[in-house]
């Protein structure tokens, strides 16, 4: 009998709930690349959700992991300090603003969960503000402050008390002009504020600058702004969820730079240490200095190695990966934006450096899920890993690694065009 792949032998160990988004077995990565077990070559345009922006085992990152590990692997979180652990904190919080302190953990949900935590510490208020279509997390905390699909809460209800979801802009749905879409949208929170929560009873606001799971929606600058300015009006803080959208992947290093709006508080996981477990929760030197010691806390956070592969990208992020990611984005963006052009099935090609979303209808204008997954079998099998999202799994995401170059783009493009092509083909035979 021939031995079972990776995924068959997943069947029998793993819950379905820890099954992964392909059948996949890879057994090596470089660059922009995966190997699979038959030693078969693809391009990574999922980067792990985000997670690799400096490339599949980045040779400057794997060293500097290297030498931190034949230091000191485990510090102790609550025991003691190490260097990896204050020059990684140097670096953010010198990119972010001396005016703000961090916070390590390990995940992303630990950090929205640490960024909660602080607002209810010291606002001593009992509200939070989430977003419609935004994801957190989840854990319990941040499966409340997550609205794009009643599937992660269902048999887990009973969550969180005091969290109210307010509309996020999405014109491109709603067919309003970008304007009144923020009218509709600041419309509905004054509602929330009037019908069910005051603001000065709300400690905080959490939403993505742009928006992730939820399917790649850039919000109008103006309403950033705008909730901005409402925060500041009632004392509320204002916490941006940059675990997907931080790291360069916009073409900036945070993308609330993309909208010259700053949190309070900032939540920051995934592409912090390229693949490294590590999460960090940024916030106003003010608040953090009120957040008592003993109030929170964990083992693992701010791992020394994590940390150490984390200086490093972010060494590799200010030596101009991040302007890469913002010119080859646009590259790949313009490509896409011809290829709509030419097909009604793409409502719309969208998103900032390499973080770009196509979003799919049918005939009838309606949400296409099945045509992105078409799309996606198709591509897998000719070498290319995409993913989905949208709360009607209709929008097909370009995340590749930010190291990734004009030529890479240009195959993947051509696989994807060539999926496309015939994704749309085969729907319009079985329609006809
Ligand atoms: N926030 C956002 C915006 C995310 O995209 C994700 C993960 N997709 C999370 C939080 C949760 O991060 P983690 O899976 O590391 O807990």
């Amino acid at each position: 009998m021939p031995e079972k792949s990776l995924y068959e032998k997943s069947l029998d160990l793993f819950p379905p709930v820890a099954l992964r988004a392909t059948q996949l077995g890879v057994v090596k990565g470089e660059g922009a690349y995966v190997w699979d077990e038959e030693g078969k070559k693809y391009l990574d345009f999922a980067s792990g959700v985000a997670v690799v922006n400096c490339g599949h085992n980045h040779p400057y990152v794997v060293q500097k992991a290297k030498e931190q590990m034949d230091q000191l692997i485990h510090g102790g979180h609550n025991v003691v300090y190490y260097a990896s652990y204050i020059k990684l904190a140097e670096k953010i919080l010198g990119h972010v603003g001396s005016n703000y302190k961090i916070y390590f953990s390990n995940s992303g949900a630990e950090a929205n969960e640490a960024a909660i935590k602080l607002a209810k510490q010291v606002t001593h208020r009992p509200g939070i503000i989430s977003f419609k279509r935004s994801f957190h997390g989840r854990t319990l905390a941040t499966t409340t402050l997550t609205a794009s699909n009643a599937k992660y809460r269902r048999n887990y209800e009973g969550l969180l008390p005091s969290v109210y979801y307010a509309e996020y802009p999405y014109a491109t749905r709603t067919g309003l002009t970008e304007e009144q879409e923020v009218s509709r949208c600041l419309a509905q929170l004054e509602e929330i504020f009037h019908d069910l929560i005051e603001p000065e009873q709300v400690a905080c606001m959490i939403m993505e600058p742009i928006q992730g799971e939820g399917g790649y929606v850039v919000p109008p600058k103006a309403f950033l702004q705008a909730i901005r300015k409402i925060c500041d009006e009632h004392g509320i803080l204002l916490i941006f969820d940059e675990v997907q959208t931080g790291f360069g992947r916009t073409g900036k290093i945070f993308a609330y730079e993309n909208f010259d709006v700053k949190p309070d508080i900032m939540s920051l996981a995934k592409a912090i240490a390229n693949g490294f477990p590590l999460s960090a929760m940024v916030a106003k030197r003010e608040l953090m200095d009120k957040w008592p010691a003993g109030t929170h806390g964990g083992t693992f956070g701010g791992n020394p190695v994590a940390c150490a592969a984390g200086v490093a990208v972010f060494e590799l992020l200010e030596g101009g990966l991040v302007d890469h990611a913002a010119e080859v984005g646009s590259y790949f963006k313009q490509k896409l934006l011809e290829l709509a052009e030419q097909h009604d099935e793409v409502l719309e090609v969208r998103g900032l450096g390499l973080m770009i979303g196509i979003e799919f209808v049918d005939q009838n204008g309606k949400p296409d899920g099945e045509i992105v997954s078409a799309i996606r079998a198709k591509a897998l099998k000719k070498g290319l890993i995409l993913l989905n999202c949208g709360v009607n799994h209709n929008v097909i995401r370009f995340i590749p690694p930010l190291i990734v170059t004009k030529e890479q783009i240009d195959d993947a493009f051509a696989i994807f065009s060539e999926s496309m092509e015939e994704s749309l083909t085969d729907a319009t035979q079985k329609v006809n």
